[in-house]
């Protein structure tokens, strides 16, 4: 369990999951394809991007729907608070981007999809 958490801790932190020394990308959006450090490749498929996409999607929906329960604590007008919803959504799944490929890579790294050579 702790080596579970620790390589999930480092890839939210951008981190290599294998030696967790190495800088998991280069730039805002743009992913190493390997691990400057011990060489690993993060997505070894052309689609393996979807999986981080997809733990995006999930993430962004879950603060968008929590958001969305203020509209029954609080007397907010709908309308403003659709507004700010998808300001805050858009602006979370564009900052989240990162760490769910590189999540992903992290439990690629977990189930052995993704291994020094
Ligand atoms: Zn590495």
């Amino acid at each position: 369990m702790g080596r579970v958490l620790r390589v999930l801790f480092f890839s939210l932190l951008l981190i290599c999951p294998a030696c967790q020394h190495g800088r998991m990308f280069r730039s805002r959006f743009t992913m190493n394809v390997r691990c400057p450090v011990c060489g690993i490749v993060f997505e070894r498929g052309a689609g393996e991007f979807s999986g981080g996409m997809a733990i995006n999607t999930v993430a962004t929906s879950s603060v968008a729907v929590t958001g969305a329960a203020l509209a029954f604590v609080t007397d907010m007008p709908v309308w403003p608070l659709i507004a700010v919803l998808t300001l805050v959504s858009v602006a979370f799944a564009i900052w989240f981007y990162r760490h769910a490929r590189a999540l992903w890579a992290g439990i690629l790294y977990l189930t052995g999809s993704i291994r020094e050579d």
